[in-house]
């Protein structure tokens, strides 16, 4: 199994053809915006749109936003079914549990991201892929979410939803059941809610420890962070907990914060930041120690309990104290992966994930579901091909997987043949189109997803971070630093899925220079 890192060779002619690609496809997207605003017109004048195929999009992160970006809503009735409503960047979670940058700033809700889409407010938990349906948990009225679960499901609303195309985008939930009392006791960094519990509780901490007794056990307990995974998200919010201890003691003068605050990074692995290059992985260790963030290598957490967790090396056994631990190791599926699952054949599945082929469309062998008629994106799919090229689940990968799925779909492709072939009637009465794919586009057969990857960056504190800039194949430099850091705001300023988001994280980081983090626990 090759990752998708490896450089096997680079091809001059390859570069440029993504590079062509890339411009073609944003032209593409943007015709698609331009005739969105006629119809968007059109609806605020007539309130009506016309009859149109209706897709159901399950999930509202990465894949899901980047396809209801694109989808033209001329030709399909777009429905985002969701527990949540907004999309969240979130590579900035762990700034935003720190305080660094505001929740909202970072998030979009699905009705502004494109508004003649539909949203259901509600979980999928059931399909009949042959039906064509899709059965929604609705999400229940907030007078049940402050009383009891059994309450609610005794009186739990359903909708079931026709479609004539479904696009599964659920994404993965933090796989904290493998150690015993993680899911109970530890916090999680997964969606906006787990970084305002977090930062609540980091403001709690501190003004427990503040009450508590100069350099007493308890004083310590509740001072020291604990966080498992060195992963991306892991070292992240290392660096930015560290970075909170500095800033924030300053309103603490009591507290001796060298002597009794402690960041804890705990890795069950040799190394950190196992996507990153060889070099880059030591510069994380080095700089996050620099900080001040004690780094445990191969050491794995045994088990947590509420007040102190058993760190576990090899035989050896130490025990924790700990005011905060937060699980940042690994992922697993949703719960409704399972019943996906279970109602597709098995040539749809890739371990507990949904095997799709190079189109995306999940691999079905049985003539009863129609081919084509489910495809699923991001960190929930698995592309099985002949290359046998493992895709990262990045925010990268499934974002671009969304717009293709999306432009797949809005170019009519006949999805039940294999390669998906364009249905050239569909442009007897469109010769721009049909030349622009036809002939400019060379797109008559429908090309395959193929990822294009940008390169990775983490922060790990103390204004410091590392970045591996790539197009593809093409290594473009690595870095790390302050020169990384500007790199690392530069790009996720630009990232942000909207002017209204740039602005306000720029606004953001210029409060916190200014004037430090806001610990108002609200
Ligand atoms: C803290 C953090 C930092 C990260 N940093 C980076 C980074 O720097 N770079 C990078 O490339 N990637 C990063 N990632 C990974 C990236 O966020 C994921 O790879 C990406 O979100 C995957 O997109 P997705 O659309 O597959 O799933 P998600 O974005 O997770 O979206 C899944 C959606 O499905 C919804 N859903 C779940 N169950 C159901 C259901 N039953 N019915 C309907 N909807 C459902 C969820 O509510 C959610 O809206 C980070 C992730 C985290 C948590």
């Amino acid at each position: 199994m090759k990752q998708h890192s490896t450089i096997d060779k680079i091809s001059i002619p390859e570069v440029a053809s993504d590079v062509a690609n890339g411009v073609l496809d944003t032209m593409e997207d943007a015709v698609t915006h331009a005739r969105r605003l006629s119809v968007t017109a059109q609806y605020q004048e007539t309130g009506m749109l016309p009859e149109r195929k209706t897709i159901v999009v399950l999930g509202s992160g990465w894949g899901s936003h980047a396809f209801i970006k694109v989808i033209d809503v001329r030709k399909y009735n777009c429905i985002v079914v969701s527990p949540i409503n907004h999309f969240c960047f979130t590579p900035m979670l762990p700034s935003a549990a720190s305080g660094n940058v505001e929740y909202r700033s970072m998030t979009e809700t699905v009705r502004r991201s494109n508004p003649l889409v539909e949203y259901v407010e509600g979980s999928a938990n059931d399909i009949d892929p042959v039906a064509k349906t899709v059965t929604v948990a609705l999400t229940p009225p907030e007078k049940y979410q402050r009383r009891n679960e059994e309450a609610f499901e005794n009186d739990q609303e359903l909708q079931t939803i026709s479609y004539d195309q479904l696009v599964v985008a659920c994404g993965v939930q933090v796989n904290d059941k493998i150690v015993p009392g993680a899911s109970k006791f530890c916090y999680r960094l997964k969606v906006v809610e787990d970084a305002v519990r977090l930062r609540r509780a980091l403001s709690s901490r501190f003004e427990r420890a503040a009450r508590s007794p100069k350099n007493s056990s308890e004083r310590k307990r509740l001072l020291t962070f604990v966080v498992a995974g060195g992963g991306p998200t892991g070292v992240e919010l290392a660096g930015e907990f560290s970075d909170f201890i500095k800033d924030i003691g300053r309103n603490f003068p009591g507290i001796n914060l060298d002597d009794e605050a402690r960041v804890i990074l705990v890795h069950s692995g040799s190394q950190l930041l196992q996507q990153f290059d060889m070099p880059q992985r030591e510069e994380a260790l080095r700089a996050l120690q620099a900080q001040g963030v004690e780094v445990r290598l191969n050491t794995r957490v045994g088990e947590v309990f509420e007040e102190h967790l058993v760190f576990q090396q090899n035989e050896k056994k130490e025990d924790i104290p700990y005011g905060i631990a937060v699980w940042c190791a690994g992922t697993a599926p949703q719960p409704f992966m399972e019943t996906l699952l279970d109602r597709l054949p098995q040539s749809a599945r890739a371990g507990r994930l949904v095997a799709v082929d190079d189109w995306l469309r999940v691999r079905l062998n049985d003539s009863s579901i129609e081919l084509g008629s489910i495809m699923a994106l991001g960190d929930c799919s698995r592309v099985i091909n002949d290359d046998e090229v493992f895709l990262p689940q990045t925010a990268q990968v499934a974002s671009q997987q969304g717009a293709y799925a999306a432009r797949f779909l809005n170019r009519a492709y006949d999805a039940t043949l294999t390669p998906p072939v364009l249905n050239q009637n569909a442009y007897s009465s469109k010769p721009l189109e049909k030349a622009w794919l036809n002939l400019l586009r060379q797109a008559s057969n429908a090309p395959k997803f193929n990822f294009l990857n940008l390169g990775i960056l983490a922060y790990v504190g103390g204004g410091e971070a590392l970045a591996e800039v790539k197009f593809g194949d093409l290594p473009l430099g690595a870095y790390a630093g302050s020169a990384a850091y500007l790199l690392w705001k530069s790009v996720y300023l630009t990232k942000q899925v909207a002017t209204r988001n740039r602005v306000l994280v720029t606004f953001d980081w210029l409060k916190c220079a200014l004037f430090g983090r806001d610990i108002t626990r609200l």
